[in-house]
């Protein structure tokens, strides 16, 4: 369990905070707006009413105590680039930051912050790369063009085996595991059966995926 604090309780704020909590951290929720704060004081371990650019302000919160502390400030670009000059003040251990435009990335990225969020851009790329691969469900990027993807298994292929499926391609997409309703079956060889709806969880890089894809439509 770790303990996040989550400065900004706007859409993208307040999302993510009640995603922690709902994983079983910590979260205090900060925003300026007393409003917004009482709005979730029950949902959230800790909410605070406090103008986080004001450095005076946010020493009366325990910064300190934070593994992650997420900037999520929306428009306000001075108020969210301010926010991370006090946290970097006072020693916040970790600082990511939710940037709405290309100058705010800009700036945020030349004070070193640990990670810079851009969910519109990314949600964007998610939504492509999805749309590229329809038989995708949901994928992970891990950089270098290799990908986690889970891939649904529709009811033209029930009764198959992996092996027929993937043909040579088997060993380049590291078939894991299946997801069976509750069930996860593994590990996985050629003379795996697939049911319809299963769920079939793959490492691969992209230009394996796309060999594939032929076989999931
Ligand atoms: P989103 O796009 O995620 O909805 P918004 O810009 O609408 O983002 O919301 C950002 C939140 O940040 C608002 O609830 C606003 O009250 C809060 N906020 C803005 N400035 C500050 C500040 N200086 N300190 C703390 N919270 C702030």
């Amino acid at each position: 369990m770790s303990h996040f604090t989550v400065i900004g309780l706007g859409r993208f704020g307040i999302t993510t905070s009640l995603e922690l909590i709902r994983l079983g951290h910590t979260v205090t929720g900060v925003d300026s707006n007393p409003k917004i704060v009482e709005k979730y004081v029950d949902h959230l371990t800790q909410s605070i009413v406090c103008d986080a650019s004001d450095l005076s302000a946010l020493h009366e919160i325990d910064i300190l105590a934070s593994d992650v502390v997420v900037v999520a400030i929306g428009s306000d670009m001075q108020a969210s680039l301010m926010t991370v000059l006090a946290l970097q003040d006072i020693g916040a251990k970790t600082i990511w930051v939710k940037s709405n435009t290309k100058a705010h990335q800009t700036i945020v990225s030349k004070l070193g912050v640990a990670k810079i969020i851009h969910p519109e851009e990314d949600m964007g790329i998610h939504v492509a790369q999805s749309l590229n691969y329809p038989m995708v469900e949901d994928y992970i990027a891990m950089g270098n063009g290799i990908y986690v993807v889970t891939l649904h298994i529709s009811p033209n292929l029930a009764g198959q085996t992996l092996g027929t499926v993937l043909l040579d391609a088997f060993n380049d997409v590291h078939p894991m595991a299946l997801k069976r309703h509750h069930e996860i079956i593994t590990p996985l060889n050629h003379e795996s059966v697939l049911h319809a709806h299963d769920k079939l969880l793959l490492v691969a890089d992209h230009l394996k995926l796309k060999s594939i894809a032929n076989a999931f439509t």
